[in-house]
């Protein structure tokens, strides 16, 4: 559906809280897009109010806390535990370069899991810092929206407490859904998987998405036997098939065990732990099932409905290109509306929220060639069209596709065989670099300055004429010369060399 391209009205109410509001903006959800709009909001004028629920590592319908799943069971702690589970694989690569590791290494979970909630409870500290010092006034309780100038906030002692304002953002984010199957109370979710209090020596992961790839990787690379059980062919729908298959060889050669096109049906207690059915009838004997099946927008409890927000067939708060709901003083920003569900891209969506309301210049996120990354081990990272999306846009020019397949050099001396892989997509007739993928160690920090370039439209003949780092992989983007293959307008392809 097409997006409506117009905000509605910006000063529903009055121009300032005092002119009949309580505040001039109230923000539900203290998230990384919540958080954002409101310090922006309030830098730029505004009397400000986040509420939040109470802090709590494992989210639920009544815990919370700011900073919200990024900080506090997404990105920041899954990538503490990443860098924990990669000295594994550290310690073997050591050996080719002389090191000798007799003694028995051991692995400290609990002591990982410590560390990881003393920062992560550094940054919630950090955060209400931040809010308080921009003159944002923090609550700490269920935020509900009465009327669509008024939130009510129940606090943990059960006392409720209205207010009025002119615009109200809902910045509630999303949560871990669980597949309808019986036994599902059993299993966990990524919520509990960063917080477990002993660590889990056989693990069953259902989904094969972002999140089932980088846990499995985690505990694999703990030591754990972990079974990724997904229901496609390879994981990571949606990503470009060459990096899909070579991530799920990566992840068998890393000691993950793969089950493509498996779906779990049953999960039971079992005397030894727990038991996960396959429709396979294959049985899985293991402490921990985890469900990686996708999250869904946090919408329900809150009144939406009632004050009349429409929502999506995913629940999703339906919003134009500024991040207004149907209802005009009602916004959205962040996973709630399920565009690109991705920490920089609350922010960018909260800072135009910011912009286009308090300092009174439309501004709609642009949400073309965002990058991102898959934190498997090697990680995965792209930027812009995968080669399938280029060439099914409408009036799809030919693509020039460049790939590169090659041994990293730490590999040649620690032994491990495992392939970097890299790939540009190039729009033919205006030589623009429109996608850039790879696969291989520190794939998010290289495609992260090539999104630059692709922000400002490079060609591939800037790509050539840059002059590369040497020795690096990154270089190889500047050096791939021989084109791979034509794709044309249909998909007939044709080899390049
Ligand atoms: P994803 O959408 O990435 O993956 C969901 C997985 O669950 C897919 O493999 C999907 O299968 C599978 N699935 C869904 N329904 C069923 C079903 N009924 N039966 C069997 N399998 C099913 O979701 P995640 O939970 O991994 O992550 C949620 C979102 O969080 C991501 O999309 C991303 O936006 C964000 N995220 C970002 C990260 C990052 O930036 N590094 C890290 C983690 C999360 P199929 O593919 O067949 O549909």
């Amino acid at each position: 559906m097409a997006q409506r391209e117009t905000v509605t009205n910006i000063n529903s109410g009055s121009e300032v809280a005092g002119h009949g509001f309580d505040f001039d903006l109230f923000v539900i959800g203290g998230g990384s897009g919540g958080v954002r709009a409101s310090r922006m909001s309030a830098s730029y004028g505004a009397k400000v109010a986040l509420v939040e629920l109470p802090y709590d590592p494992v989210s639920s319908e009544t815990r919370g806390g700011l900073g919200g799943t990024c900080v506090l069971r997404g990105c920041v702690p899954k990538k503490i535990l990443v860098y924990g589970s990669a000295f594994s694989h550290e310690f073997q690569d050591a050996k080719g370069f002389g090191w000798e590791i007799n003694g028995e290494i051991k692995f400290n979970w609990e002591k990982l899991i410590a560390n990881k909630t003393k920062e992560i409870e550094r940054l919630n500290g950090v955060y209400k810092r931040m809010l308080l010092g921009a003159g944002v006034t923090l609550l700490e309780g269920f935020g509900r929206i009465v009327d669509e100038h008024t939130v009510e906030v129940k606090e943990s002692d059960g006392q409720v407490k209205t207010f009025t304002t002119n615009h109200i953002l809902v910045a509630t984010g999303s949560m871990a859904v669980r597949l309808n199957i019986p036994g599902k109370e059993l299993a966990i979710t990524s919520d509990e998987g960063l917080s477990l209090k002993k660590f889990p020596s056989k693990v069953v992961i259902i989904g094969g998405g972002y999140i089932a790839v980088e846990f499995a990787g985690i505990y694999s690379g703990m030591g754990a036997e972990v079974h990724l059980i997904y229901r496609k062919e390879y994981p990571l729908t949606g990503f470009d098939i060459e990096a899909r298959k070579i991530v799920a060889r990566n992840l068998e050669a890393r000691g993950v065990i793969i089950h493509p096109e498996t779906n779990i049906v049953k999960i039971e207690e079992h005397y030894l732990g727990l038991k996960a059915t396959s429709d396979k009838k294959e049985e899985f004997h293991v402490d921990q099932v985890m469900f990686a099946t996708g999250r869904k927008p946090k919408t329900s409890n809150i009144n939406l409905e009632g004050v009349g927000v429409e929502l999506d067939k995913a629940g999703a708060i339906k919003v134009n290109a500024y991040s207004q709901s149907n209802v005009p003083s009602i916004w959205a920003v962040g996973d709630v509306t399920n565009r690109i569900n991705l920490t920089p891209v609350a922010l960018m969506e909260g800072t135009c929220f910011a912009k286009t309301v308090f300092l009174k210049e439309p501004t709609k996120p642009d949400h073309t060639n965002v990058a991102h990354a898959v934190f498997c081990q090697p990680p995965l990272s792209s930027v812009g069209l995968t080669e399938e999306e280029a060439s099914a846009r409408e009036n799809a020019d030919s693509l020039r596709v460049y790939t590169s397949t090659f041994n990293p050099m730490k590999n040649t001396v620690s032994g491990r065989q495992e392939k970097t892989f890299m790939k540009l997509v190039v729009e033919n007739s205006s030589d623009k670099v429109v996608g850039a993928l790879m696969v291989g160690p520190d794939a998010p920090e290289i495609i992260q300055g090539l999104a630059i370039a692709l922000k400002c439209g490079a060609t591939k003949a800037q790509f050539d004429a840059t002059v590369g780092i040497h020795p690096t992989a990154a270089e190889e983007f500047v050096t791939m010369r021989s084109l791979t293959r034509h794709v044309y307008p249909g998909g007939a392809v044709e080899d390049g060399q």
